[in-house]
Protein backbone atom coordinates (compact mmCIF):
# COMPACT_ATOMS: atom_id res chain seq x y z
CA UNK A 1 0.00 0.00 0.00
CA UNK A 2 1.19 3.44 -0.95
CA UNK A 3 2.11 5.66 2.31
CA UNK A 4 -0.09 9.35 2.92
CA UNK A 5 1.21 12.23 3.59
CA UNK A 6 0.23 11.97 7.33
CA UNK A 7 0.44 15.53 8.14
CA UNK A 8 -2.50 16.11 7.03
CA UNK A 9 -4.00 13.83 9.65
CA UNK A 10 -3.07 16.20 12.10
CA UNK A 11 -5.14 19.05 10.19
CA UNK A 12 -8.54 20.07 12.51
CA UNK A 13 -11.14 18.73 10.33
CA UNK A 14 -11.49 21.86 8.87
CA UNK A 15 -13.72 22.74 11.45
CA UNK A 16 -14.82 27.01 11.05
CA UNK A 17 -17.09 26.40 7.95
CA UNK A 18 -18.40 22.99 8.28
CA UNK A 19 -19.76 23.72 11.96
CA UNK A 20 -21.78 26.85 10.71
CA UNK A 21 -22.98 25.07 7.68
CA UNK A 22 -24.07 22.51 9.86
CA UNK A 23 -25.55 25.09 12.84
CA UNK A 24 -27.30 27.23 10.09
CA UNK A 25 -28.80 23.81 8.10
CA UNK A 26 -29.57 22.76 11.72
CA UNK A 27 -31.72 26.01 12.32
CA UNK A 28 -33.27 26.15 8.61
CA UNK A 29 -35.06 22.29 9.13
CA UNK A 30 -36.99 23.54 11.88
CA UNK A 31 -37.40 26.99 10.31
CA UNK A 32 -37.50 26.57 6.91
CA UNK A 33 -39.20 29.79 5.52
CA UNK A 34 -36.59 32.56 8.17
CA UNK A 35 -35.37 35.26 5.42
CA UNK A 36 -31.68 34.04 6.62
CA UNK A 37 -28.81 37.02 5.82
CA UNK A 38 -25.00 35.71 5.26
CA UNK A 39 -22.37 38.20 6.52
CA UNK A 40 -20.22 35.40 6.94
CA UNK A 41 -18.60 34.15 4.13
CA UNK A 42 -15.90 36.69 2.67
CA UNK A 43 -16.93 35.95 -0.88
CA UNK A 44 -17.86 39.49 -3.14
CA UNK A 45 -20.93 39.43 -4.31
CA UNK A 46 -21.26 42.64 -7.19
CA UNK A 47 -20.65 41.52 -10.74
CA UNK A 48 -17.54 41.89 -12.41
CA UNK A 49 -16.35 45.45 -13.57
CA UNK A 50 -17.57 46.62 -17.08
CA UNK A 51 -13.96 47.20 -18.30
CA UNK A 52 -12.93 43.79 -16.90
CA UNK A 53 -15.20 41.79 -18.94
CA UNK A 54 -15.44 43.59 -22.60
CA UNK A 55 -11.70 43.08 -21.92
CA UNK A 56 -12.15 39.66 -21.57
CA UNK A 57 -14.76 39.32 -24.21
CA UNK A 58 -12.20 40.60 -26.83
CA UNK A 59 -9.56 38.35 -25.33
CA UNK A 60 -12.42 35.21 -26.03
CA UNK A 61 -12.72 36.60 -29.82
CA UNK A 62 -8.68 36.74 -30.06
CA UNK A 63 -9.09 33.15 -29.14
CA UNK A 64 -11.00 32.31 -32.11
CA UNK A 65 -8.48 33.87 -34.67
CA UNK A 66 -5.74 31.58 -35.87
CA UNK A 67 -3.87 35.24 -36.26
CA UNK A 68 -4.31 35.67 -32.10
CA UNK A 69 -5.49 33.00 -30.56
CA UNK A 70 -2.76 31.96 -27.70
CA UNK A 71 -1.59 28.80 -26.55
CA UNK A 72 0.81 28.53 -23.74
CA UNK A 73 1.79 31.59 -21.89
CA UNK A 74 4.32 32.56 -19.65
CA UNK A 75 4.34 30.57 -16.58
CA UNK A 76 5.22 34.14 -14.96
CA UNK A 77 2.10 36.29 -16.63
CA UNK A 78 2.36 38.16 -19.51
CA UNK A 79 5.00 41.27 -19.87
CA UNK A 80 2.45 43.71 -20.23
CA UNK A 81 0.28 42.85 -17.09
CA UNK A 82 3.41 42.51 -15.38
CA UNK A 83 4.72 45.93 -16.32
CA UNK A 84 1.33 47.42 -15.06
CA UNK A 85 1.10 45.67 -12.01
CA UNK A 86 5.04 46.76 -11.32
CA UNK A 87 3.95 50.71 -12.67
CA UNK A 88 0.52 51.02 -10.55
CA UNK A 89 0.47 49.14 -7.76
CA UNK A 90 4.37 49.89 -6.84
CA UNK A 91 6.74 52.24 -9.05
CA UNK A 92 3.57 54.78 -8.57
CA UNK A 93 3.79 54.33 -4.58
CA UNK A 94 7.81 54.68 -4.65
CA UNK A 95 8.57 51.06 -4.31
CA UNK A 96 11.35 49.73 -6.25
CA UNK A 97 9.66 46.58 -7.66
CA UNK A 98 10.79 45.50 -11.11
CA UNK A 99 8.25 44.14 -13.70
CA UNK A 100 10.38 40.71 -13.23
CA UNK A 101 10.02 40.32 -9.97
CA UNK A 102 5.92 40.20 -10.05
CA UNK A 103 4.66 36.26 -10.86
CA UNK A 104 0.96 36.39 -11.90
CA UNK A 105 -0.68 33.44 -10.26
CA UNK A 106 -4.50 32.16 -9.84
CA UNK A 107 -4.82 33.41 -6.07
CA UNK A 108 -3.25 34.02 -3.45
CA UNK A 109 -4.45 31.00 -1.75
CA UNK A 110 -2.42 28.49 -3.64
CA UNK A 111 0.62 31.25 -3.43
CA UNK A 112 0.48 32.13 0.18
CA UNK A 113 0.62 27.69 0.40
CA UNK A 114 2.70 27.28 -2.55
CA UNK A 115 5.77 29.20 -1.42
CA UNK A 116 6.83 27.14 1.48
CA UNK A 117 7.95 24.42 -1.67
CA UNK A 118 11.02 26.98 -1.90
CA UNK A 119 11.34 26.65 2.14
CA UNK A 120 12.93 24.16 3.84
CA UNK A 121 12.25 22.00 7.27
CA UNK A 122 13.31 23.28 10.50
CA UNK A 123 11.96 27.17 10.26
CA UNK A 124 10.57 28.76 13.29
CA UNK A 125 7.39 30.29 11.85
CA UNK A 126 5.36 32.77 13.52
CA UNK A 127 1.57 33.59 13.19
CA UNK A 128 -0.90 35.80 14.19
CA UNK A 129 -3.84 34.25 16.19
CA UNK A 130 -6.54 34.86 15.09
CA UNK A 131 -5.28 33.98 11.67
CA UNK A 132 -6.30 33.69 7.84
CA UNK A 133 -6.47 29.73 8.15
CA UNK A 134 -4.64 28.95 4.61
CA UNK A 135 -1.22 29.44 6.62
CA UNK A 136 -1.70 27.34 9.68
CA UNK A 137 -2.85 24.53 7.68
CA UNK A 138 -0.37 24.59 4.71
CA UNK A 139 2.63 24.49 7.26
CA UNK A 140 0.40 21.61 8.87
CA UNK A 141 0.36 19.73 5.28
CA UNK A 142 3.84 20.54 5.06
CA UNK A 143 5.21 18.87 7.99
CA UNK A 144 6.08 21.95 9.80
CA UNK A 145 4.37 21.27 13.06
CA UNK A 146 3.57 18.77 15.57
CA UNK A 147 -0.15 18.10 16.93
CA UNK A 148 -2.73 20.69 17.77
CA UNK A 149 -3.20 20.74 21.45
CA UNK A 150 -7.09 21.31 22.82
CA UNK A 151 -6.81 25.11 22.14
CA UNK A 152 -5.96 24.11 18.46
CA UNK A 153 -2.64 25.77 18.63
CA UNK A 154 -0.18 23.11 17.21
CA UNK A 155 3.06 22.35 18.38
CA UNK A 156 5.96 24.04 17.13
CA UNK A 157 4.06 27.01 15.33
CA UNK A 158 5.03 30.78 17.34
CA UNK A 159 1.12 32.62 18.19
CA UNK A 160 1.46 36.12 17.81
CA UNK A 161 -2.26 37.06 19.40
CA UNK A 162 -4.06 40.14 17.97
CA UNK A 163 -6.10 41.94 20.80
CA UNK A 164 -7.42 45.21 21.25
CA UNK A 165 -4.66 46.23 23.24
CA UNK A 166 -2.45 45.88 20.90
CA UNK A 167 -4.72 47.36 18.22
CA UNK A 168 -5.14 43.59 16.46
CA UNK A 169 -1.25 44.35 15.25
CA UNK A 170 0.86 42.21 16.25
CA UNK A 171 3.69 42.31 18.94
CA UNK A 172 7.37 41.22 17.77
CA UNK A 173 7.96 38.15 19.18
CA UNK A 174 10.05 37.97 21.53
CA UNK A 175 12.37 34.90 20.57
CA UNK A 176 13.54 34.66 17.24
CA UNK A 177 11.73 33.16 14.01
CA UNK A 178 12.58 32.46 10.47
CA UNK A 179 9.06 33.14 8.62
CA UNK A 180 6.54 35.78 9.58
CA UNK A 181 2.98 35.90 8.06
CA UNK A 182 1.36 39.15 8.61
CA UNK A 183 -1.76 40.11 6.64
CA UNK A 184 -2.48 43.96 6.46
CA UNK A 185 -5.63 44.80 6.26
CA UNK A 186 -6.20 42.07 8.31
CA UNK A 187 -8.24 39.03 7.90
CA UNK A 188 -10.73 38.28 9.83
CA UNK A 189 -9.96 41.87 12.54
CA UNK A 190 -10.11 44.56 9.85
CA UNK A 191 -7.23 45.97 11.35
CA UNK A 192 -4.39 47.84 9.53
CA UNK A 193 -0.61 48.16 10.18
CA UNK A 194 1.20 52.07 10.31
CA UNK A 195 4.28 52.61 9.08
CA UNK A 196 5.92 52.36 12.22
CA UNK A 197 4.33 49.27 12.84
CA UNK A 198 5.73 47.63 9.89
CA UNK A 199 9.30 49.17 9.88
CA UNK A 200 9.39 47.15 13.37
CA UNK A 201 8.66 44.24 11.28
CA UNK A 202 10.90 45.02 8.65
CA UNK A 203 13.85 45.89 11.18
CA UNK A 204 13.24 42.96 13.38
CA UNK A 205 13.34 40.61 10.15
CA UNK A 206 16.40 41.91 8.73
CA UNK A 207 17.82 42.07 12.46
CA UNK A 208 17.06 38.14 12.74
CA UNK A 209 17.84 37.52 8.86
CA UNK A 210 13.93 36.56 8.71
CA UNK A 211 11.76 36.70 6.03
CA UNK A 212 8.13 38.26 6.40
CA UNK A 213 5.25 36.61 4.09
CA UNK A 214 3.08 39.85 3.93
CA UNK A 215 -0.54 39.32 2.68
CA UNK A 216 -2.29 42.77 1.03
CA UNK A 217 -5.39 41.08 -0.39
CA UNK A 218 -6.92 43.69 0.98
CA UNK A 219 -4.52 47.10 0.52
CA UNK A 220 -7.81 48.31 -1.75
CA UNK A 221 -9.90 48.81 1.43
CA UNK A 222 -7.67 51.24 2.85
CA UNK A 223 -9.66 54.92 3.32
CA UNK A 224 -6.77 56.34 5.36
CA UNK A 225 -3.82 57.88 3.14
CA UNK A 226 -1.27 57.58 5.91
CA UNK A 227 -1.33 53.59 5.72
CA UNK A 228 1.11 51.69 3.61
CA UNK A 229 -0.33 49.73 0.60
CA UNK A 230 2.74 47.52 0.32
CA UNK A 231 5.27 46.34 2.68
CA UNK A 232 7.87 47.70 -0.31
CA UNK A 233 6.74 51.25 1.10
CA UNK A 234 9.03 50.24 4.06
CA UNK A 235 12.58 51.12 4.07
CA UNK A 236 14.58 47.89 3.96
CA UNK A 237 11.56 45.47 3.04
CA UNK A 238 13.18 44.40 -0.41
CA UNK A 239 15.60 42.35 1.41
CA UNK A 240 13.03 40.90 4.04
CA UNK A 241 9.82 40.47 2.43
CA UNK A 242 7.43 38.51 0.03
CA UNK A 243 4.40 39.81 -0.98
CA UNK A 244 1.18 38.29 -1.84
CA UNK A 245 -1.64 40.43 -3.98
CA UNK A 246 -5.45 39.38 -5.63
CA UNK A 247 -7.95 40.66 -7.80
CA UNK A 248 -10.40 38.91 -5.92
CA UNK A 249 -11.53 41.48 -3.43
CA UNK A 250 -10.60 44.66 -5.56
CA UNK A 251 -12.27 43.60 -8.77
CA UNK A 252 -14.21 40.68 -8.01
CA UNK A 253 -12.79 38.42 -9.07
CA UNK A 254 -13.20 35.31 -6.49
CA UNK A 255 -14.54 33.24 -9.57
CA UNK A 256 -12.42 35.07 -12.36
CA UNK A 257 -9.11 33.71 -10.26
CA UNK A 258 -5.96 36.48 -10.74
CA UNK A 259 -3.37 36.90 -8.19
CA UNK A 260 0.18 37.68 -8.12
CA UNK A 261 3.46 37.01 -5.42
CA UNK A 262 6.27 39.85 -5.74
CA UNK A 263 9.56 38.25 -4.86
CA UNK A 264 12.47 40.55 -4.83
CA UNK A 265 15.73 39.60 -6.94
CA UNK A 266 18.67 39.52 -4.15
CA UNK A 267 16.26 38.23 -1.23
CA UNK A 268 17.96 35.57 0.44
CA UNK A 269 17.41 32.19 2.17
CA UNK A 270 20.11 29.73 2.73
CA UNK A 271 20.90 25.91 2.45
CA UNK A 272 21.74 23.57 5.85
CA UNK A 273 25.07 24.39 4.81
CA UNK A 274 24.31 28.18 5.47
CA UNK A 275 25.38 29.17 1.07
CA UNK A 276 22.70 32.31 0.50
CA UNK A 277 20.18 31.51 -1.68
CA UNK A 278 18.19 33.67 -3.81
CA UNK A 279 14.37 32.91 -3.22
CA UNK A 280 13.17 34.74 -6.43
CA UNK A 281 15.50 32.09 -8.85
CA UNK A 282 13.48 29.10 -6.67
CA UNK A 283 10.45 30.62 -7.02
CA UNK A 284 11.01 31.21 -10.87
CA UNK A 285 12.08 27.51 -11.10
CA UNK A 286 9.30 26.57 -9.05
CA UNK A 287 6.13 28.09 -11.17
CA UNK A 288 8.12 26.81 -14.51
CA UNK A 289 7.58 23.73 -13.14
CA UNK A 290 4.34 23.07 -11.39
CA UNK A 291 2.54 25.94 -13.11
CA UNK A 292 1.57 26.51 -16.64
CA UNK A 293 0.02 30.46 -16.25
CA UNK A 294 -3.21 31.59 -15.85
CA UNK A 295 -5.16 31.67 -18.80
CA UNK A 296 -5.00 34.54 -20.94
CA UNK A 297 -8.43 35.75 -21.26
CA UNK A 298 -8.32 36.16 -17.48
CA UNK A 299 -4.84 38.03 -17.67
CA UNK A 300 -6.41 40.39 -20.37
CA UNK A 301 -9.40 40.95 -17.56
CA UNK A 302 -6.95 41.88 -14.92
CA UNK A 303 -4.82 43.98 -17.50
CA UNK A 304 -8.18 46.10 -17.50
CA UNK A 305 -8.20 46.56 -14.03
CA UNK A 306 -5.45 49.20 -14.65
CA UNK A 307 -7.36 51.19 -17.63
CA UNK A 308 -8.87 54.52 -16.54
CA UNK A 309 -12.17 52.60 -16.50
CA UNK A 310 -11.05 50.32 -14.81
CA UNK A 311 -9.48 52.25 -12.27
CA UNK A 312 -13.02 54.03 -11.77
CA UNK A 313 -15.07 50.87 -11.68
CA UNK A 314 -12.60 49.27 -9.06
CA UNK A 315 -12.70 52.17 -7.24
CA UNK A 316 -17.04 52.70 -7.20
CA UNK A 317 -16.91 48.88 -6.29
CA UNK A 318 -14.64 49.19 -3.25
CA UNK A 319 -16.84 52.22 -2.48
CA UNK A 320 -19.73 50.18 -2.43
CA UNK A 321 -18.93 47.80 0.07
CA UNK A 322 -16.97 50.28 2.45
CA UNK A 323 -20.21 52.23 2.78
CA UNK A 324 -21.43 48.50 3.75
CA UNK A 325 -18.46 48.30 5.98
CA UNK A 326 -19.62 52.28 7.22
CA UNK A 327 -23.31 50.95 8.09
CA UNK A 328 -22.46 48.08 9.93
CA UNK A 329 -20.28 49.36 12.19
CA UNK A 330 -22.81 52.69 12.40
CA UNK A 331 -25.66 50.57 13.46
CA UNK A 332 -23.76 47.99 15.62
CA UNK A 333 -22.18 50.64 17.13
CA UNK A 334 -25.96 51.95 17.79
CA UNK A 335 -26.79 48.50 19.43
CA UNK A 336 -24.41 49.09 21.53
CA UNK A 337 -21.34 46.49 20.76
CA UNK A 338 -17.81 47.56 20.56
CA UNK A 339 -16.91 47.29 17.26
CA UNK A 340 -13.39 47.32 15.17
CA UNK A 341 -11.70 47.39 11.50
CA UNK A 342 -14.35 47.88 8.76
CA UNK A 343 -12.80 51.60 8.51
CA UNK A 344 -9.84 49.99 5.77
CA UNK A 345 -10.79 46.82 5.48
CA UNK A 346 -14.22 45.01 4.08
CA UNK A 347 -14.47 42.88 7.73
CA UNK A 348 -16.11 44.29 10.80
CA UNK A 349 -15.23 42.43 14.13
CA UNK A 350 -17.39 42.95 16.70
CA UNK A 351 -16.71 42.23 20.86
CA UNK A 352 -19.44 39.41 22.09
CA UNK A 353 -21.22 40.69 25.19
CA UNK A 354 -19.99 40.28 28.20
CA UNK A 355 -20.11 36.18 29.51
CA UNK A 356 -21.32 35.26 26.09
CA UNK A 357 -18.42 32.93 23.41
CA UNK A 358 -18.11 33.64 19.82
CA UNK A 359 -20.32 30.33 19.06
CA UNK A 360 -23.30 31.55 22.02
CA UNK A 361 -23.16 34.76 20.13
CA UNK A 362 -23.39 33.11 16.70
CA UNK A 363 -26.22 31.43 17.65
CA UNK A 364 -27.85 34.22 19.18
CA UNK A 365 -27.05 36.26 15.82
CA UNK A 366 -28.53 33.19 13.76
CA UNK A 367 -31.66 32.40 16.01
CA UNK A 368 -32.79 36.34 16.68
CA UNK A 369 -31.56 38.16 13.80
CA UNK A 370 -31.48 35.17 11.20
CA UNK A 371 -28.01 36.49 10.16
CA UNK A 372 -25.11 34.31 10.06
CA UNK A 373 -21.69 35.81 11.11
CA UNK A 374 -18.14 33.95 11.59
CA UNK A 375 -17.23 33.34 15.52
CA UNK A 376 -14.34 34.73 16.09
CA UNK A 377 -12.88 31.75 18.10
CA UNK A 378 -12.58 30.02 14.07
CA UNK A 379 -9.65 32.14 14.06
CA UNK A 380 -7.75 30.99 16.46
CA UNK A 381 -7.78 31.29 20.40
CA UNK A 382 -7.32 34.73 20.86
CA UNK A 383 -10.66 35.56 18.22
CA UNK A 384 -12.86 33.57 21.04
CA UNK A 385 -14.88 36.44 21.83
CA UNK A 386 -15.33 38.12 18.63
CA UNK A 387 -18.20 37.83 15.61
CA UNK A 388 -16.46 38.75 12.03
CA UNK A 389 -19.49 40.08 10.02
CA UNK A 390 -18.38 41.16 6.33
CA UNK A 391 -19.33 43.72 4.14
CA UNK A 392 -19.60 41.71 0.81
CA UNK A 393 -23.09 41.56 0.51
CA UNK A 394 -26.06 43.40 -0.76
CA UNK A 395 -26.55 47.25 0.29
CA UNK A 396 -30.74 45.51 0.93
CA UNK A 397 -29.31 42.51 2.79
CA UNK A 398 -26.91 45.03 4.99
CA UNK A 399 -29.25 47.37 5.76
CA UNK A 400 -31.92 44.46 6.77
CA UNK A 401 -29.58 42.82 9.04
CA UNK A 402 -28.29 45.85 10.68
CA UNK A 403 -32.36 46.86 11.72
CA UNK A 404 -32.52 42.94 13.01
CA UNK A 405 -29.61 43.62 14.86
CA UNK A 406 -30.94 47.19 15.91
CA UNK A 407 -34.30 45.78 17.26
CA UNK A 408 -33.18 42.64 19.05
CA UNK A 409 -29.68 44.46 20.55
CA UNK A 410 -30.66 48.02 20.53
N1 LIG B 1 -5.51 36.06 1.70
C1 LIG B 1 -6.48 36.42 2.56
C2 LIG B 1 -6.11 37.09 3.81
C3 LIG B 1 -7.82 36.14 2.27
O1 LIG B 1 -8.77 36.48 3.13
C4 LIG B 1 -8.13 35.48 1.05
C5 LIG B 1 -9.52 35.14 0.70
O2 LIG B 1 -10.47 35.27 1.39
C6 LIG B 1 -7.10 35.11 0.22
C7 LIG B 1 -5.80 35.42 0.56
C8 LIG B 1 -7.38 34.33 -1.03
O3 LIG B 1 -7.36 35.08 -2.15
P1 LIG B 1 -7.51 34.44 -3.59
O4 LIG B 1 -8.96 34.53 -3.95
O5 LIG B 1 -6.62 35.29 -4.44
O6 LIG B 1 -7.06 33.02 -3.55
Amino acid sequence: MAFVNANYLKLKAGYLFPEIARRVNQFLQSHPDVPLIRLGIGDVTEPLPAACRQAMIQAVEEMGDRATFKGYGPEQGYPWLREKIAAHDFQARGCDIDASEIFISDGSKCDTGNILDIFGDGNRIAVTDPVYPVYVDTNVMAGHTGEANERGEYAGLVYLPLTAENHFTATLPSEPVDLIYLCFPNNPTGAVATREHLQAWVDYARAHNAIIFFDAAYEAFITDPAIPHSIYEIPGARECAIEFRSFSKNAGFTGTRCAFTVVPKGLKGQTPSGEAVELWSLWQRRQSTKFNGVSYIVQRGAEAVYSEAGQAQVRELVAFYMENARLIREKLTQAGFAVYGGVNAPYVWLKTPQGTGSWDFFDKLLHTCYVVGTPGAGFGAAGEGYLRLSAFNSRENVVEAMNRVVAAFG
